[in-house]
């Protein structure tokens, strides 16, 4: 029996948005996570030869739904969390916290976590190692609380951050050269950060991007996952905002 394999492709949108393609190695059928446009989404499934067979948006932000209802057409399922079923237009099933579906063939946890908006979810597949995480978490950063509060933010992270150290983190922008100046401002002791850098300066000049990220690296770099009490990170979440 040949094995299934999750296979990931990137796929930049819009000026620094990421969405992923992401379909089973025996199989032409494709899911697309946070679909921003959908004319270079069309043209990238047909050079592939992929067909869609269902589009999944991590939250209700214009920068992840904008092209689903097109791409859509009204014989594709968009999925969501149950909380922004009813505020992404063309949504046909809400998704709940802990619960298990078939994406590609390939099992995938959904998980809740509210901070950035109180509807955002990550989506996890285990076998895959692979953690879909739209605008809560980027490298070495975290998404704005336009809707929840620190604390929910700060547990939410908890949350992903109990998973397996050697998760790949895909995440919604790419923002990292940016997050990383944020981060030296800080001078925190970190002499791995030079060296991360450089590595996402050499993909960036190739024309390459920095997700997925390693779960293990944003624990130590990430300033949103290493501060020491809510006050800490609230302080530096504050900073960030008018770096
Ligand atoms: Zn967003
Ligand atoms: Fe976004």
């Amino acid at each position: 029996v040949a094995s299934k394999t999750l296979r990931i492709q990137i796929l930049p949108l819009l000026s620094d948005n990421f969405s992923y393609v992401l379909h089973d190695s025996h199989s032409t059928l494709a899911t697309i996570i946070d679909p921003s446009e959908s004319s270079p989404v069309r043209k990238f499934l047909a050079k592939e030869a992929l067909n869609l067979e269902l589009i999944i948006c991590t939250h209700h932000h214009l920068d992840h739904v904008g092209g689903a209802q097109e791409l859509a057409d009204q014989k594709v399922p968009i999925w969501a969390s149950d909380y922004d079923r009813s505020r992404i237009a063309g949504c046909t099933r809400g998704l709940s916290d802990s619960e298990e579906v078939l994406v590609a063939g390939h099992k995938m946890r959904v998980i809740f976590v509210p901070g950035h908006t109180l509807g955002q979810i990550a989506l996890y597949f285990e076998e895959a190692s692979a953690l879909f995480v739209g605008d809560t978490l980027f490298s070495l950063g975290c998404g704005r609380l336009f809707e929840g509060t620190a604390d929910q933010m700060i547990a939410s992270l908890n949350k992903l951050m109990a998973l397996p150290d050697e998760t790949k983190i895909y995440f919604g922008h790419e923002y990292t050269l940016r997050n990383g100046e944020f981060v030296e401002s800080l001078n925190l002791n970190l002499p791995e950060l030079k060296t991360y850098l450089q590595h996402v300066r050499d993909l960036r000049s190739k024309g390459n991007f920095s997700t997925p990220s390693l779960l293990d690296l944003e624990k130590r770099l990430n300033p949103f996952l290493n501060a020491h009490s809510v006050e800490e990170w609230t302080r530096r979440r504050a900073l960030r905002n008018h770096f």
